[in-house]
């Protein structure tokens, strides 16, 4: 049983507003990412690129990298409700935002593991319960493929150079893994750390690996969470 979602009244989880978990209004309001975009990345362009300038010369262990809306405030306001509140109804809605929004890929699900002592503190693990709310809806399967082989600092706040370096050799995945992967997560900031279970994903035997988030940061908006 969802115990908050009984004990607190039920408000918007982007403008507070009583009644639903998300309001019409701000659910309409949040920015869809569209063409053009990178291909690889997903960073909005001029012209559709497979390389973009924020993606070409990186190593990253991802094919590519999908999100619905763009990481700006409303969006970011959106995950943190979903994080401080933990609604399984809130992963549902993210998800349908997801699956409307990008086409249904193939290939078996997984998602970014949380960190052990922050997964406690919150005691739920968003980008876990959105790959099953996908998992449902695009009737796919999903796997527990990811564990955190140490603890890492926060990626806030930390330069792409620094994010990469603090993730670098944080997952372990399943060995095999399927030939084709999905991770999972709820925000895609610099692809550090999509790049990084990206890599233990490869180095499991995963042929290509995708990733798919709700949402990504866009270069301008000066947000950044992870
Ligand atoms: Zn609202
Ligand atoms: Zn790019």
């Amino acid at each position: 049983m969802d115990l908050l979602g009984v004990l607190l009244p039920r408000r918007c989880a982007v403008c507070a507003t009583p009644g639903e978990e998300l309001c019409q209004d701000c659910s309409e309001g949040f920015r869809r990412l569209r063409a053009p975009l990178c291909s690889r990345c997903d960073a909005p362009t001029v012209w559709p690129v497979a390389r973009c300038r924020e993606c070409s010369g990186r190593r990253l262990a991802f094919a590519s990298a999908r999100g619905a809306i763009a990481y700006d405030r409303a969006a970011a306001q959106f995950v943190r409700s979903w994080k401080e509140r933990g609604l399984r109804r809130l992963a549902h809605l993210a998800a349908a935002i997801v699956a409307e929004a990008l086409p249904r890929p193939e290939g078996v699900l997984t998602f970014v593991p949380a960190d052990p002592g922050r997964a406690r503190e919150r005691g739920h693990h968003p980008a876990g319960r959105l790959a099953a709310e996908l998992a449902v809806l695009w009737e796919l399967p999903v796997e527990h493929l990811l564990r955190r082989s140490r603890r890492v600092r926060p990626q806030r706040g930390l330069p792409v150079a620094d994010r990469r370096k603090n993730v670098a050799g944080a997952f372990v995945a399943a060995d095999p893994c399927p030939r084709t992967v999905i991770v999972v997560d709820d925000v895609y900031t610099t692809g550090s750390t999509a790049a990084a279970a990206a890599s233990a994903l490869r180095r499991g035997g995963a042929r290509s690996v995708h990733v798919v988030t709700l949402a990504r940061a866009v270069r301008g908006h000066g947000l950044h969470s992870r």
